[in-house]
């Protein structure tokens, strides 16, 4: 194991952790915050890089790349996902585990921050070369997390199965440990609801946010970037909703129906295939022209920073939603700010995953199920509140929802870190 410290950047655009740092400074400005708790705040406690040598089903050795950074702890045990994407880089990690630092302070959740990924495309893996991959990773990692030190989560290309093998990995070496990693599988203390929390609490947002900026939802139009776990269960609830989805996309592609996209219908396509490619409800169009589609809400549900300079201006939705973490850059933002387009934070449109990851790590501390509605209730009064929260420090300041969401979240770290003195 070895510590990192260079950072690399996205080819076209800002780099990850230092929008979320910019972000933080200017939110800091409306926090009476001493400067040096500030930097303290922003800094990350722990990287750690590793290198996951993994057998492929041939016998060929490959060696992947893995990190976890550990961002901060102030406020309960590092929490956040592990990535499985070719483009993971230490700088997208830092930025990402500094966002669940925020995030989990936003919900008032009892965690602190943090994030893994892992660089390789893991649509080049089978299940088993996967598995081993993963079991090596978390056999890499071991010495820094724990149920009360950090705690692993899905995030893109990770899912249930995968937190599984995590699991039980670590449960050879410390005995069985559910509070492990969130968002396992029902049969192994995973939670109910919390498959669909992520893309469920974005609409909740969307809810209130509409409410409260005079957008009647069922007579509006939205597009959704990404058909993953963000994005289907979001497409999913605002159809049963009835509210008319007018694009969906995944890596594949998009597909674009001004009368709606029947949603069911492209759920069941992916039951019996790997992307949407041959789902027959629409037009074909590529991913970059879903962004700029003629709606009133658009839900980047994918990567990160996939509205930037080049197309925010481009943009014609009134409302974002960002599912995804970090999918606006800085100066992007800035641009969307002055066109007056309305934009709820990742850090709060995105929070009903860990929220419930929360919930599945409470039920498996106290070796407890809760029901399906208990999960709903919680998470719905948990996100209402914090919409509420935001919405009146961005009236009070006149400042945007983003840095509404970060003074909140700043506040809270900063009476953390003080009581428990450094
Ligand atoms: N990866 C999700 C996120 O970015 C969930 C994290 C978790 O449940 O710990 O919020």
């Amino acid at each position: 194991m070895s510590e990192a410290t260079t950072a690399t950047m996205h080819p076209s655009s800002q780099s990850a952790f230092d929008i979320v740092m910019k972000n933080f400074d200017h939110a800091a400005r409306y926090v009476e915050i001493d400067p040096g708790y500030a930097e303290l705040i922003k800094s990350i406690d722990r990287e750690v890089r590793v290198e996951i040598p993994t057998r492929m089903d041939n016998g060929e050795l490959r060696v992947f790349i893995g990190y976890r950074v550990q961002h901060n702890n102030a406020r309960g045990a590092y929490k956040g996902g592990i990535r499985y994407h070719q483009d993971v880089d230490l700088d997208e990690v830092r930025a990402l585990a500094a966002l669940m630092t925020l995030k989990t302070a936003v919900v008032g959740i009892p965690y602190g921050g943090g994030k893994g990924g892992v660089t390789v495309d893991p649509r080049t893996l089978s299940a088993t070369e996967l598995e081993r991959m993963t079991r090596m990773f978390i056999d890499k990692i071991d010495p820094i997390i724990g149920p009360q030190e950090d705690i692993p989560a899905p995030d893109v290309n990770t899912n249930a199965q995968v937190m599984a093998w995590m699991m039980d990995e670590y449960s050879r070496r410390h005995g069985h440990t559910p509070g492990i990693v969130t968002g396992k599988p029902i049969e192994l203390g995973g939670s109910q609801g919390r498959a669909e929390a992520t893309g469920r609490g974005a609409v909740i947002i969307l809810r209130e946010a509409a409410k409260t900026y005079g957008i009647d939802l069922h007579h509006s139009t939205v597009a959704i970037q990404g058909f993953g776990n963000v994005g289907s269960y979001a497409a999913w609830t605002l159809d049963e909703m009835g509210v008319k989805i007018v694009g969906i996309s995944d890596v594949s592609g998009a597909i674009v129906n001004s009368d709606g996209v029947n949603i069911p219908a492209a759920i069941n396509h992916l039951k019996n295939h790997p992307t949407l490619e041959g789902f027959e409800g629409g037009e074909r169009m590529t991913n970059e022209e879903l962004l700029e589609l003629e709606c009133d809400v658009l839900i980047p549900a994918a990567l990160g920073r996939v509205i930037t300079v080049e197309n925010a201006d481009k943009i014609k939705a009134r409302m974002i939603v960002e599912g995804a973490n970090e999918p606006i850059t800085g100066r992007a933002d800035a641009i969307l700010n002055d066109k007056g387009v309305v934009v709820l934070p990742d850090i709060l449109a995105n929070a009903g995953g860990v929220t419930v990851s929360y919930f599945e790590w409470v039920q498996n501390l106290q070796q407890f199920h809760w029901e399906l509605e208990e999960v709903r209730d919680k998470l719905e009064k948990i996100l209402v509140n914090s919409f509420q929260h935001i919405y009146e420090i961005a009236q009070k300041h006149k400042i945007s929802l983003r840095l509404a969401a970060y003074v909140l979240a700043i506040e809270r770290l900063e009476k953390a870190t003080r009581l428990r003195g450094v």
